[in-house]
């Protein structure tokens, strides 16, 4: 079985796991608040920022909002997700951006997204797949854990999953594949004790076959 062939195969298994993908980030279909969700997300569950977004929403409802914000403001309002001082600078500076480089809209363009403080390129695959349709690997700490479990990846860099996972996931399923393999990664998957004797993918799995090895 080539790895093409393999990551067909585990595409198959998860769509009959998690047939409805979606992003944990409830957004509700706003390009600019899955960006800001997207940057507050860094080392924060989806649930938190779920919540902080319904206040912080109501209080700045658009990118100018966000840019013209009193100092403390944002801080005061995003305090819960962690590391609140530098996404609060680097939201603001961004959508500062976004107002006067980008018409007020999220770019589309990779190295665009890229110059938006905040944004690396898993935020910015994140978003090119969810709000452009265009795919993109987006390659977070499940991500990167599961395909190399399951040997699609080496398991350990970012670049090198996303690159990896590019070149053997079709682009209109590299979006979708992203999000359930969260979900795989919550609920089997684990990064420690993984459930592999219930695991659906067991059959696929190189870490399996050398922890059954010894
Ligand atoms: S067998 Fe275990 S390690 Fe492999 S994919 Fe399944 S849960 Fe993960």
């Amino acid at each position: 079985m080539t790895k093409t062939q393999k990551a067909a195969a585990i595409i198959g298994e998860l769509k009959d796991i998690y047939p409805d993908a979606f992003c944990g980030l409830e957004a509700g279909g706003s390009p600019f608040r899955l960006f800001v969700m997207a940057v507050l997300s860094a080392q924060c569950t989806d649930a938190r920022v779920n919540t902080v977004a319904k206040d912080l929403f109501a209080a700045l409802p658009d990118a100018k909002a966000f840019a013209d914000s009193k100092d403390g403001e944002l801080e005061a309002l995003i305090h819960s997700v962690g590391l609140f001082n530098s996404k609060a600078k680097n939201l603001r500076a961004a959508c500062r951006m976004i107002v006067d480089d980008f018409g007020g809209e999220i770019p589309i363009e990779m190295d665009d997204l890229l110059k938006l403080p905040g944004v690396g390129r898993k935020v910015a695959n994140l978003l090119r797949g969810d709000i452009y349709g265009l795919g993109g690997i987006v390659a977070d700490t499940h991500c990167i854990r599961i395909c190399g479990r399951l040997g699609l990846s080496g398991g350990k860099d970012p670049l090198e999953t996303e690159r990896s996972l590019s070149k053997i996931i079709p682009l209109s399923e590299q979006s979708v594949f992203c999000h359930r393999i969260v979900r795989f990664g919550r609920d089997t998957c684990m990064a420690r004790n993984p459930s592999c004797g219930d695991c659906k993918l067991k059959q696929y799995c190189v870490f399996k076959k050398e922890a059954d090895n010894g």
